[in-house]
C-alpha cells in the first residue's frame, strides 16, 4: 500500500466517527500524492504524514455557566493546537450546536495549510464549543464567554496560540473573552484577534475574509481572461464572510442576487441591498425573512429539506460562504447547467469532494477555501503585528496589504499546480504550496 493510503487508513481507524476530519485529510493527501511519492522514503522514515495529521495538543474541557433563569448549563469546549512548525497556533473559535471534536480537527487541519499559504508566520489551530449564542441574552453570552476563557487562558498567549472569531463568534464574544483573559492574566496583549477597534483591533479585519475572497476571485478570473465587472454572483450565507463578500463584489461591478441563512434564502434580481442586510444580521440579529419584508424586489424562500436553494439560480460566479458541505453534487450539476464560470469558497470546505471534482471536470475555475478565505487569518496576523508594534494602521494600509497577500496566494498556487503538471487545478496547487513550507520547517526542526 502507498504511504498516502496507509496514513489515510490509519487516520480513519484512530479517529472514529469524525467524518469531516477524514474528508479534509483525504482531500489534502490525495492532492499531495505526487509530492509525497517523490519523497516517499524520507517522509516515511520521518513519519511526516503521521505527525502532520496528528494534532500537537488537543484540549477538551467543560464550560459551566448560569442562564437567566438561574439554571446551570454545561457545554463541551475544544481547542486543537494542530501544528506550530511555522508560527504560533492561529485559528478561530466556532460557537455552534453542531461543534464536536471532529469538526474542530477538520478546521484545524485545514488551517495549517491556509496559514502557510498567507506567507505569514502562523501555525494551525482551531477551537470552539457546542454553545449556541443564538437566542441568548447578552448576559448569558458573557457568562459563557467568561467561563470558557477561565479554562482556555491557561493554554493561549500572544506568542503561543492566538484564537479569533468564526461561526457564532463575532465582535461581542471576542470582547467578553478578551476582557476575561486580561482580568485573569493581567496582560494587555494581542492574544485574540478580531478585537474591537477601541482595544487593539485592526481596521479592515471585519471585512477581510469577504474582501479577500473577492480579491482572489478577481485575480483568478483575470488570469483566465475574464473580468468580474458585470458578472452575476450567487452567494450563500448572511454572516461575516457573506456580507463583506457581497459588498466587495458589488464594488467590483458585479451583481449579487442571492444570500441565505440557516432557515431560508433570498433571491433579489435587482442585487442585494447590503446596508439592509447588515442592519438585519449585524444589528437586529434577525432572520432573512425580514429582508424580503423590507425590499420589494426580493423573494424569500423557506429552507426545505432536499431543496437546493441558491445554487439553482443562474449565475457566472458562485461563492459558498455559509458552512461545510453546503454545495453538493446536485448543486454542482445545477451550477454547470446554468453556465457557471467560477466557484470560490468563502466558507471552510463548503463543497463536497464529488462536487469539486464535477466542477473541475466541467472546466469551472475552482478556488478552495484554504486559499480563497485566507484573507481573514492573514489580516488577523496583521492585527498581531500592529499589537506587537503598539501601532494602528489605516484601513487603506491594511486593505492594500490584504489585496497583495490574496493576489500572491493565487499566483503561488497557480505556479505550484503548473510545476506539478496540474495546471488550473487550484485545489492541488493550494495543498502543495501550503504543505511544502510546513514540511520544510518540520524537517528543519527535527523530530518534535
Ligand atoms: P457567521 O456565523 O457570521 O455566519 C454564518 C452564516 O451562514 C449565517 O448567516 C448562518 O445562518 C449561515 N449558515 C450556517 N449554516 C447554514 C446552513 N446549513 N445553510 C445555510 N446557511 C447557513 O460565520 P462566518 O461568516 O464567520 O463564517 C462562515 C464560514 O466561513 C464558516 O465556514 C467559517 O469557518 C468560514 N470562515 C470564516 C472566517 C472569518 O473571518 N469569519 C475566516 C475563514 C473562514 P444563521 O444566520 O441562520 O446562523
Amino acid at each position: 500500500m502507498s504511504y498516502v493510503d496507509e496514513v489515510y487508513q490509519s487516520v480513519v481507524e484512530k479517529n472514529p466517527a469524525q467524518p469531516e476530519f477524514h474528508q479534509a485529510v483525504k482531500e489534502v493527501l490525495e492532492s499531495l500524492r505526487v509530492v509525497i511519492e517523490a519523497n516517499e522514503e524520507e517522509y516515511r522514515r520521518d513519519a511526516l504524514l503521521e505527525r502532520l495529521t496528528t494534532p500537537e495538543r488537543q484540549l477538551l474541557f467543560r464550560v459551566p455557566w448560569v442562564d437567566d433563569k438561574g439554571q446551570v448549563q454545561v457545554n463541551n469546549a475544544f481547542r486543537v493546537q494542530f501544528n506550530s512548525a511555522i508560527g504560533p497556533y492561529k485559528g478561530g473559535l466556532r460557537l455552534h450546536p453542531s461543534v464536536n471534536l471532529g469538526i474542530i480537527k477538520f478546521l484545524g487541519f485545514e488551517q495549517i495549510f491556509k496559514n502557510s499559504l498567507t506567507g505569514l508566520p502562523i501555525g494551525g489551530g482551531k477551537g470552539g464549543s457546542d454553545f449556541d449564542p443564538k437566542g441568548k441574552s447578552d448576559r448569558e453570552v458573557m457568562a459563557f464567554c467568561q467561563s470558557f476563557m477561565t479554562e482556555l487562558h491557561k493554554y493561549i498567549g500572544a506568542d503561543t496560540d492566538v484564537p479569533a472569531g468564526d461561526i457564532g463568534t463575532g465582535a461581542r464574544e471576542i470582547g467578553y473573552m478578551y476582557g476575561q483573559y486580561k482580568r485573569l492574566t493581567g496582560l494587555y496583549e494581542g492574544v485574540l484577534t478580531g478585537k474591537g477597534l477601541s482595544y487593539g483591533g485592526s481596521l479592515a479585519r471585519k471585512e477581510a475574509t469577504g474582501y479577500g475572497l473577492l480579491y482572489l476571485t478577481e485575480e483568478m478570473l483575470k488570469c483566465n481572461g475574464k473580468d468580474i465587472n458585470g458578472m452575476t454572483v450567487a452567494v450563500s450565507g448572511a454572516g461575516n464572510v457573506a456580507i463583506y463578500a457581497i459588498q466587495k463584489a458589488q464594488q467590483l461591478g458585479a451583481k449579487v442576487v442571492t444570500c441565505s441563512d440557516s432557515t431560508g434564502w433570498i433571491y433579489d434580481p435587482e442585487g442585494i441591498d447590503v446596508e439592509l442586510l447588515k442592519e438585519i444580521k449585524e444589528v437586529k440579529r434577525a432572520r432573512l425573512s425580514e429582508y424580503a419584508a423590507g425590499r420589494k424586489s426580493a423573494e424569500y424562500h423557506e429552507k426545505k429539506n432536499g431543496e437546493h436553494g441558491v445554487w439553482n439560480v443562474k449565475c457566472d460566479v458562485a461563492l459558498p460562504c455559509a458552512t461545510q458541505n453546503e454545495l453538493d453534487i446536485e448543486d454542482a450539476k445545477a451550477l454547470v447547467a446554468n453556465g457557471v464560470i467560477a466557484v470560490a469558497e468563502g466558507a471552510n470546505m463548503p463543497t463536497t469532494m464529488d462536487a469539486t471534482e464535477y466542477l473541475q471536470k466541467n472546466g469551472v475555475l475552482f478556488a478552495p477555501g484554504k486559499a480563497s478565505n485566507a484573507g481573514g487569518v492573514a489580516t488577523s496576523a496583521l492585527e498581531m503585528s500592529q499589537n506587537s508594534e503598539r501601532l494602528s494602521w489605516t484601513f487603506e494600509e491594511v486593505d492594500k496589504k490584504l489585496q497583495g497577500i490574496m493576489v500572491n496566494i493565487f499566483h503561488n498556487l497557480d505556479e505550484a499546480a503548473k510545476k506539478y503538471d496540474m495546471e488550473g487545478n487550484y485545489v492541488a496547487g493550494a495543498n502543495i504550496a501550503g504543505f511544502l513550507k510546513v514540511a520544510d520547517a518540520m524537517k528543519a526542526q527535527g523530530i518534535v
